[in-house]
């Protein structure tokens, strides 16, 4: 055992490297420099193994350079499995903590890859910007409803919603930030990519991706009973909140895609009744949203702290916060839109999704196209052999 600890205390402080020495793409920044310690360690250790993709990848490498310590924080899930299960995890001397140290990477990973990068510094104040945004669009809206109807209180006739607002307006002012919210994130992808280097993209391995990323494999801890929380004790229950968070919004956004088919293929504008496709899976997106966002916040204030960085606490709380909103209000929307509520829902719940698109590349919505696009090369790698040269591979 002593052996052996020697052995990973070398591996740890053999990243260390002489003054003026410092490879091509080495770590630079002291998060970076502290993930290559302490994969150097697991790389020697190695008990982790089988508990997601991070640690099968590490042992595809002999060091790691900046570009693939960041690799490997998108591609882990913050099971937070490899804290609970390690014997060199605080108190020990050697302090390993993976999923921290990967969650502070990531938060650089994010500002690193903003577009533009000047709005990168969003993230260390996410928690502020998302606010300000939220009630710049909620002012925004109210402002704009007082101006064409003159209240924000009354029934609209046959709950109309483009008697508050002109449909025009909101098609042009929902798909241009909602567009420019795609090109932001395409172009931090790509420059996430484009760091690791040119590789070829097979049938298979976007399947895979696609695969992992749909059922958050690797939210199962490696052994199918789910993560830890906030203890030793294992659950799925992050995995299925999760799972009804995303599937809620996908069935919100094909809502929005069926209506606006309806509308403009059919000729068959809002609103449409309860029974009515859009409405249905508004309703049932809704609702899935709800229960996975409370889940989700429930679970988030419960974890084990040194599962995650302190300092993206109010990032991940505010997005959580703000997805509860878009649902909320989009099905007290839905459920009050003959009342004379219906002006004021609606210009709190369109605030809320112009704050949430405004946003998505600059807080925690980031982590879902890295984290794609980190299981895409994943799943290429796995498939080129011998990676290390080496003769027993
Ligand atoms: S996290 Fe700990 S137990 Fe797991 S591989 Fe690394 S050093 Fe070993
Ligand atoms: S926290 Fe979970 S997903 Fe991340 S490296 Fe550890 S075991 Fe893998």
């Amino acid at each position: 055992m002593q052996q052996l600890e020697r052995l990973m205390r070398e591996a740890g402080e053999a990243v260390a490297p002489a003054a003026g020495m410092r490879p091509v793409g080495a770590p630079s920044e002291p998060v970076e420099a502290e993930a290559s310690r302490m994969l150097h360690i697991c790389n020697a250790c190695r008990y982790c193994e089988g508990f997601c993709a991070v640690f099968p990848a590490m042992t595809r490498r002999l060091e790691f350079p900046a570009a693939d310590v960041h690799y490997l924080a998108h591609l882990c899930h913050n099971c937070g499995a490899c804290l609970h299960a390690c014997q060199y995890a605080p108190p020990h001397e050697f302090a390993v903590n993976v999923p921290r140290t990967l969650a502070q990477l990531r938060g650089q990973s994010y500002r690193r890859h903003a577009w533009p990068r000047a709005l990168g510094a969003l993230y260390a104040r996410n928690a502020l910007a998302l606010s300000l945004a939220l009630a710049a669009a909620l002012a925004m809206f109210l402002l704009l409803a007082l101006a064409l109807r003159g209240s924000l209180w009354g029934a609209v006739a046959g709950g109309n919603f483009y008697r508050v607002f002109p449909h025009a307006l909101l098609a042009w002012l929902f798909s241009a930030a909602f567009a420019y919210a795609v090109v932001a994130l395409g172009v931090g992808v790509a420059r996430f990519w484009r760091e690791l280097g040119p590789d070829a993209i097979g049938a298979a391995c976007a399947a895979e991706a696609a695969g992992a990323a749909a059922t958050l494999r690797y939210l199962g801890g490696g052994h199918g009973e789910g993560c830890n929380n906030e203890d030793d004790r294992y659950s799925l229950a992050r995995r299925r909140f999760h799972h009804a968070t995303f599937y809620g919004f996908a069935l919100c956004f094909a809502a929005t895609v069926v209506a606006t088919f309806y509308d403009y293929g059919l000729g068959l504008p809002a609103p449409y009744a309860y029974t009515s496709l859009p409405t249905l899976l508004g309703i049932v997106g809704g609702v899935s949203m709800v229960l996975g966002t409370l889940g989700q916040l429930r679970l988030r204030l419960r974890r084990e702290p040194l599962q995650g960085d302190p300092a993206q606490a109010p990032m991940d709380l505010g997005f959580i916060g703000l997805l509860l909103l878009v649902a909320g209000s989009g099905l007290a929307l839905a459920a009050w839109r003959a009342g004379a509520a219906m002006p004021a829902l609606m210009a709190l719940h369109l605030g809320a999704v112009l704050a949430l698109f405004l946003t998505m590349p600059y807080g925690k919505f980031a982590h879902a196209p890295l984290r794609v696009a980190a299981l895409l090369r994943n799943a290429v790698e796995r498939r080129q052999p011998r990676r290390l040269g080496l003769a027993d591979e």
